[in-house]
Formats: C-alpha cells, sequence, structure tokens
C-alpha cells in the first residue's frame, strides 16, 4: 500500500475488548473461524496464523492482510482494532479498578485509548474523557458506546479550560495524555508522506516547535492537578522535538517543581521493551531508560513514544 514496505511487518492487531468478552473466547472464536494459534507470519497458515501478544495482555497478532471489517466479534466490539504501541499508554498508566479510583483522559478521540482504560478499570471508578473537536467528539461518544464502556463521563471540552481544582476532577490520581502531534510514526499515512514532502525544512521545524508548545503546556496543566499521582504522556511522532525534548522541558517546569514530580523508574515503564528514549536528546542521559520509544515497522508497530510523570508522595492522604 503506497508502496511503503513497513507496513507489510506490522500484524493487524486486535486487542480483545475485556469490558464484553474474555481472551480464552475469543480465541476459541477465532479459532471455529478457521484461524490457528501460531504466528501472524506462520507460512504453512495460509495467513490465518495468530497469537497472543508478548507485552500487552489480551492483544491478538493476525496477519496484516486479515479484514475484519465483516467480522462478528469487531461489530459487537468485543475486539478493538488498535495498534500495538497505543496500547502501551493505558498499560504503563494502570489505574486501579476501584470505585474511588478517578482518571483523565486528557485527549480521548476517537477513544482507543478511552476503551482501553476502562476495560483496564473493569468499568469502576470513573473516567473524565475530553476531547475538543465536535466531530470527533461524536465518534468518541460512538466508539464508547460500542464498546459497552458503562464508566466514562464524555466532556466535548478544551483540557488546558478545565479547573484542577473543581469538585470532581481535583479527585482525579491518573491523567493519560495523548495530545496532537505530527503523526510522523504512522507507517502509511499518505497525507503526512505528502506533507513532508511539500514542506520545507524550516516550516516543518516551526510547524514541530508549536506542536511542541502545545505539548507541553498540556503536561504542565495535568500537573496543576492536587491529587494526582500518574501521568502519562505520549506521541505517534518519531522527532525527538515532540518526545525527549517536551519531557525534559516539564522536568524543569515551576509545575514539576511544585507537584514533585520526576520520570517512573524504567521498572515502571514497560521494563520488558527493549527499545527506549534517545540518551543524546535529553539532559540527564539516564533517564532516556524511563522513556519508551517504537520504531516503525522495525518493532512491528507504528512509531510510538511512552513517559510517564509520578509525584513523590509525602502522604497517601488525598489533598481536600
Ligand atoms: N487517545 C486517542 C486514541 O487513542 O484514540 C487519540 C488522541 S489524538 C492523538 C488527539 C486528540 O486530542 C484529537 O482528537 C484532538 O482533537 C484532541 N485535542 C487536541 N487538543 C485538545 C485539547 N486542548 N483538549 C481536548 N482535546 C484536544
Amino acid at each position: 500500500l503506497f508502496g511503503d514496505t513497513r507496513a507489510s511487518q506490522i500484524p493487524r492487531y486486535a486487542r480483545v475488548n475485556t469490558l464484553i468478552c474474555s481472551t480464552e473466547i475469543a480465541v476459541e472464536y477465532f479459532v471455529s473461524q478457521g484461524f490457528k494459534l501460531s504466528s501472524p507470519f506462520d507460512e504453512k497458515s495460509n495467513n490465518k496464523g495468530f497469537s497472543k501478544d508478548e507485552h500487552i495482555s489480551d492483544l491478538l497478532l493476525f496477519h496484516p492482510q486479515i479484514s475484519f471489517q465483516d467480522d462478528a466479534f469487531y461489530k459487537a466490539g468485543k475486539i478493538i482494532l488498535q495498534d500495538k504501541a497505543s496500547c502501551f499508554p493505558a498499560t504503563v498508566l494502570n489505574p486501579p479498578a476501584t470505585k474511588d479510583t478517578a482518571v483523565i483522559d486528557a485527549t480521548a478521540a476517537p477513544g482507543n485509548k478511552t476503551s482501553h482504560l476502562s476495560a483496564l478499570m473493569q468499568n469502576k471508578g470513573k473516567l473524565f474523557a475530553f476531547e475538543k473537536d465536535k466531530r470527533r467528539f461524536n465518534t468518541l461518544e460512538m466508539m464508547l458506546s460500542k464498546a459497552k464502556c458503562k464508566n466514562v463521563k464524555l466532556v466535548n471540552a478544551d483540557f488546558l479550560t478545565t479547573d484542577p481544582l473543581d469538585r470532581d476532577l481535583s479527585m482525579v490520581t491518573h491523567i493519560l495524555l495523548d495530545p496532537s502531534c505530527s503523526g510522523s510514526g504512522i507507517v502509511n499515512r499518505l497525507d503526512y508522506l505528502l506533507e513532508q514532502e511539500q514542506e520545507s525544512e524550516s516550516d516543518q521545524g516551526e510547524r514541530l516547535h508549536k506542536l511542541a508548545s502545545f505539548q507541553l503546556l498540556m503536561i504542565k496543566h495535568g500537573m496543576k492537578f492536587p491529587n494526582v499521582k500518574k501521568i502519562v504522556y505520549s506521541t505517534c511522532s518519531v522527532h525527538a522535538i515532540e518526545n525527549e525534548h517536551v519531557v525534559a522541558e516539564a522536568l524543569k517546569s515551576d509545575e514539576a517543581k511544585h507537584g514533585n514530580f520526576k520520570l517512573a523508574t524504567a521498572s515502571e515503564v514497560l521494563p520488558q521493551w527493549p527499545r527506549r528514549g534517545l540518551p543524546q536528546e535529553i539532559d540527564d542521559p539516564r533517564l532516556a531508560q524511563s522513556l519508551v520509544r517504537c520504531m516503525p515497522g522495525d518493532d512491528k508497530t507504528n512509531g510510538f513514544f511512552v513517559s510517564c510523570f509520578i509525584r513523590n508522595e509525602v502522604s497517601d492522604e488525598p489533598v481536600l
């Protein structure tokens, strides 16, 4: 497709929506449909091989050419087509499945990470999903209803205008920030490839810097929530300007200092995943170990970046 050979290296990923289906049942179902539990690239299985992912639970891998548009489980919301790397942020945020958990997904549409969070929370607690664009908000609403997410409160608003001291929002303990980015990690995004060709280097630089300032503002806003313990920031960009540089600036910010935020240790951020942040792009190169990167194609995913800020706890009591 579009001459991008990297696409043929990326399996078709299907995340089992554990709110309405178990992985065991999904595996049985696919076997009954003629698939064989082996590997997505198993030549003997005639493109019908599939497997469970080694890093992300409830994620299945199929051959890249498999289409699920007419599949009964897909239509019923029992599987969600979501790239592996895009499952990393909710996995790292890992909000507990309790009635007291309160989470914000600050930039939610189309909602794959929102439904993933809702599944990890087992539909318990409260998940506030913000989306400022009305059309994308409508898609989000539809996707979450299809996925049977019941603990989500949808808000069609700009996250930057939210009041961290609001009665409900002030109780939030976990924030997922997956803001707009250049999308440069997405394999086969024809629009991006065309854009890249047409754009001069200085135009591209300016666009990336604008995105980076916005991304930094979003993190700093997240850090103002009084009870937040964990913030995951992710992009589908391969540019250090939007990734390591934004993280470095966020760590130096007044918000991080006042809130006592630091990067989570490598052991808390997908320790089994080998590709880490770029040490040459961050002031303290040791911090790169706490960051996760995915190389488009090479890692059998799209290009991606994940970071996780945590508050150095002084006390476990909520701030009222
Ligand atoms: N997390 C989503 C998922 O996995 O399906 C993808 C999010 S997409 C990268 C970024 C989204 O953030 C876009 O839908 C965009 O309209 C929205 N957005 C951008 N700025 C925002 C803001 N200040 N407040 C709320 N939403 C915003």
